[in-house]
């Protein structure tokens, strides 16, 4: 609900009830109209029309509801408008409202200067919330039977556009305080950090609810206060360790019921506080030398992460429920943005755990690979000198060529191994060069022939007349379209063909390797650049092979800024397609 009494005080709603008061004088015949509202429990004229001399003894003059209940209680009823003739004004009538200078005239139906007519203004539940009174009719009488029939019609004019004008200004605050909570999502969606996101909001909320000071608890994924204060101001909030508890678990309360709350240090009634709970806020509101807080829980969804407290110290003015919703509003947001922000967190110290698991692994790979080359190259070295041995038996001759095949196989491992090192090293970078492309396809074409003719596989080149050149580094483009032709080849059946093409688009050379062989399944494209992955298809697994292959070539492309993409279907072949940046 609105709270139409928050907007009386306002500049802009003034304009407009003053333009309300003037038509009532014009209207209804009396050289003066007054619009006064209800602020903590007096009437105050925030409305006048009629001389200069009567504006200026009441604007802003203040008079206790008291004396208007008391006013009230003998005035004759004449519907909105309430008539208390001057024999029965009370004693003190005089001394709070405006005695125009009047001649007291014996003639009954005369108006008197302590006349008093007033017609309450009611909100939608009834409750006065503020007062139009009018003095000094301009034919000197006091209303007959007709003039009250036309008051009483210009009075519910009068109190509907009293209503939509307060509405509408307390509609406008409600829109300006989500605006700086629009504000504040802003803002935050570039912050990562919660402290920062903290500070940043802080000032724009004291600022935008016009709070003397303002702090935020946050919890931790266990809903626990994590004990920070976050404090607008940069002040040290302290909170003794019994309020740090009443506040955590009010917060989760609230914010199922999604309400904030205002406390005042001279509380009226308890609202949804215990007198125990009171007993320890009162002493900390004094402390810190506050009259009210607005208490705000901050979440998103169903969860609960932490809370908001906007100050107001004497002299302002207390919260009023439009405030609180707003203030809700934020909590909202400002909870998705904490939330947001600890995501951030999370995600950073996971990619920061996981680079440091990636390194480590690289470091254990390389490290175990040096150590296993070189006792392989002896091992090797002697097999080929057994190998020549004429004192070695047919059947120990077999065994060394085995061993021999599984030696050169793990060679080949190790190989691998160490270049997938080399090539996913950043601290390794390329050095790049004109590189041409041409006679590096035709080596990699020569190179795969003997496996190619052995597998009855035909490998043809599409090779553009103007030269193809690339920036990169030559060894690992060879490495790179060695892998492509050699995977192309050897998941191809006998009588297809594999083709080879280069191009180039803008600023790109195109590189196309492209085979009629087994292909691909969509699921195994997805891992088909992890290192180790290897097919479960048999007919991939049919052929030998290390897994290292292909996540070589995505770390030489990466390394080139350049892309690899691959479209395939099971059983009818694969096109793998790389893109490098072009020399200049
Ligand atoms: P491998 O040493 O096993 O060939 P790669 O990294 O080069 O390792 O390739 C990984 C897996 O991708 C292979 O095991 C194979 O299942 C699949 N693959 C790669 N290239 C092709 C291709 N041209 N046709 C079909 N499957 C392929």
């Amino acid at each position: 609900m609105i709270d139409v009494r928050a907007a009386w005080a306002d500049a802009l709603s003034r304009d407009a009830l003053q333009l309300i008061a003037e038509g009532v004088t014009e209207m209804v015949g009396f050289q003066v109209a007054i619009l006064s509202v209800v602020r903590d429990d007096s009437l105050r004229a925030v409305a006048v029309a009629g001389s200069e001399s009567a504006r200026e003894r009441l604007i802003n003059a203040v008079t206790p509801m008291e004396v208007i209940h008391q006013e009230l209680a003998v005035a004759d009823d004449w519907g909105r408008f309430k008539f208390v003739p001057s024999e029965r004004a009370p004693a003190d009538t005089a001394d709070w409202g405006w005695v125009p200078d009047l001649e007291p005239s014996d003639d009954p139906d005369a108006w008197q200067a302590l006349d008093l007519l007033v017609a309450p203004l009611r909100d939608a539940s009834g409750e006065i919330v503020g007062l139009l009174s009018i003095d000094l009719p301009v034919n000197g009488r006091r209303p007959d039977s007709d003039q009250r029939t036309l008051l009483e019609r210009y009075a519910a004019q009068a109190e509907r556009a009293v209503l939509v004008a307060l509405e509408r200004q307390a509609l406008s605050e409600q829109i300006r305080l989500a605006t700086a909570a629009r504000e504040i999502v802003r803002n935050a969606s570039v912050q990562l950090h919660v402290d920062d996101l903290l500070a940043q909001c802080g000032e724009a909320l004291t600022h935008g609810f016009r709070a003397g000071g303002s702090w935020v608890q946050t919890f931790d994924e266990a809903g626990l206060s994590t004990g920070a204060l976050h404090s607008a101001q940069g002040a040290d909030i302290w909170l003794p360790d019994g309020l740090i508890e009443m506040a955590e678990t009010s917060a989760h309360q609230l914010w199922a019921l999604q309400q904030s709350v205002v406390l005042e240090r001279h509380p009226t009634s308890l609202g949804v506080l215990t007198q125990e709970q009171y007993d320890q806020i009162t002493p900390f509101m004094e402390r810190i030398g506050v009259d009210y807080l607005l208490f705000v829980p901050l979440g998103a969804g169903s969860t609960c992460v932490g809370n908001l407290v906007l100050t107001r110290n004497e002299g302002q003015p207390a919260w009023t429920s439009t405030e609180a919703a707003a203030a809700l509003d934020i909590g909202h947001d400002l909870g998705r943005a904490i939330l947001n922000a600890r995501t951030f967190a999370h995600e950073h110290r996971l990619v920061a755990e996981l680079t440091a698991l990636d390194l480590y692994k690289g470091q254990l790979i390389a490290t175990v690979s040096h150590e296993l080359k070189n006792p392989l190259t002896a091992i090797v070295g002697h097999l080929e000198m057994l190998d020549g041995a004429p004192e070695l038996s047919p059947a120990s001759h077999n065994s060394v060529s085995a061993i021999g095949r599984a030696a050169r196989r793990l060679q080949r491992v190790i190989d691998d191994l160490l270049l997938l090192s080399k090539v996913g090293d950043p601290d390794q970078p390329i050095v790049p060069a004109p590189v041409h492309l041409q006679p590096i396809v035709e080596d990699v074409r020569d190179l795969t022939a003997i496996s190619a003719s052995r597998g009855r596989v035909r490998v043809e080149l599409d090779l553009p007349l103007e030269a193809m050149v690339a920036d990169g580094d030559a060894e690992e483009i060879d490495c790179l379209l060695t892998n492509l032709l050699s995977n192309a080849v050897k998941y191809s059946p006998a009588d297809t063909t594999v083709s080879l093409s280069v191009h180039r688009d803008g600023a790109e050379i195109v590189l196309t390797c492209r085979d009629q062989g087994i292909g691909i399944s969509a699921e195994d494209q997805e891992q088909l650049f992890t290192e180790f992955f290897r097919s479960a298809d048999p007919n991939a697994r049919a052929q030998p092979g290390t897994g290292l292959g292909l996540a070589i070539a995505a770390r030489i492309v990466e390394r080139h800024h350049g892309s690899i993409t691959v479209t395939s279907e099971l059983g009818h072949g694969s096109t793998f397609t790389v893109r490098l940046p072009a020399a200049a």
